[in-house]
């Protein structure tokens, strides 16, 4: 079983010349097989995280350490997270001029799986997934990125999510900009993969509503850089009712 093991991660960023700590001792572990959510306020770093675990230059680790089965996340490249059994959605935020969807997919599924998948599977496999997905077969041959709505970056991550089959699988803000058929769509894709029972999937999100179709096992709420609160899916039930003002500093009033 693969772990996922996050220990006292501090974070900086450099804003307006000066150093900001962001992330301030997050402690977590995910394991494959879990579905972790962490929920927050907006601004309370949890982006930060992700971009972190993704390796984004723009964020300075200054204390603490990320250990995927033991391994030193921190000291790999962006390309050897992935190859170690990382998903990162947020690697690949950028538009890839003259990269289709359908080789992009293809050459991330050959550097992870150290060789090619084989062709007539392969092309099987991401016309069923895409289907789904509810997605147009044409998708496949734009470019990735290039002019995608919301909604559709959003089932491209996914799509990433079901085909390459990462151990621990990070999704920021996977249900923000979707209608309630996308965000159910969208779920169901998340919970085919949970179902494998091979992935560890850590969802962050700020609104409770994703949690209707995808049930945690652990929820954990984010305030000021840290873990605040974890529980069971329990939690998240108070945070829809309650919202996050207990944890906001100062309360109300922040
Ligand atoms: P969340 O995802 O919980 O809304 P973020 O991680 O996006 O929170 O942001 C946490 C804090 O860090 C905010 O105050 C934000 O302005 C700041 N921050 C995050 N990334 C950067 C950056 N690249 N440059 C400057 N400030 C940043
Ligand atoms: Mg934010
Ligand atoms: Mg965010």
């Amino acid at each position: 079983m693969a772990t996922l093991e996050i220990r006292d991660l501090h974070v900086t960023v450099e804003a307006d010349n000066a150093t900001k700590e962001i992330l301030k001792g997050v402690d977590l572990t995910v394991k494959q097989g879990e579905t972790h959510a962490i929920m927050g306020p907006n601004g309370s770093g949890k982006s930060t995280l992700a971009y972190s675990l993704a390796g984004h230059p723009k964020y300075t680790i200054t204390e603490g350490t990320v250990l995927l089965d033991g391994e030193d996340v921190l000291e790999m490249t962006v390309d050897e997270r992935a190859r170690a059994g990382l998903f990162l959605a947020m690697q690949y935020p950028v538009e890839i001029p003259g990269v289709s969807v359908s080789n992009f997919l293809r050459s991330s599924a050959t550097a992870i799986r150290g060789e090619a998948p084989k062709l007539r599977t392969w092309v099987k496999e991401v016309k069923e997934t895409m289907e789904q997905l509810h997605m147009d077969p044409s998708f496949a041959e734009r470019n990735v990125n290039e002019g995608f709505s919301g909604g559709e970056k959003k089932r491209h991550e996914i799509l990433q999510l079901e085909l390459l089959k990462p151990k621990i699988a990070i999704l920021d803000e996977t249900d923000s900009g979707l209608d309630v058929d996308a965000l159910r769509i969208v779920s169901e894709g998340v919970n085919r993969v949970r179902e494998t029972g091979a992935v560890g999937t850590l969802l962050i999100t700020h609104y409770t509503r994703i949690l209707r179709y995808i049930k945690p096992d652990h929820v954990h709420v984010f305030a000021d850089g840290r873990i605040a609160e974890s529980g069971g899916p329990e939690l998240a039930d108070k945070l829809e009712n309650e919202g996050y003002e207990a944890y906001v500093k100062g309360g109300a009033s922040a």
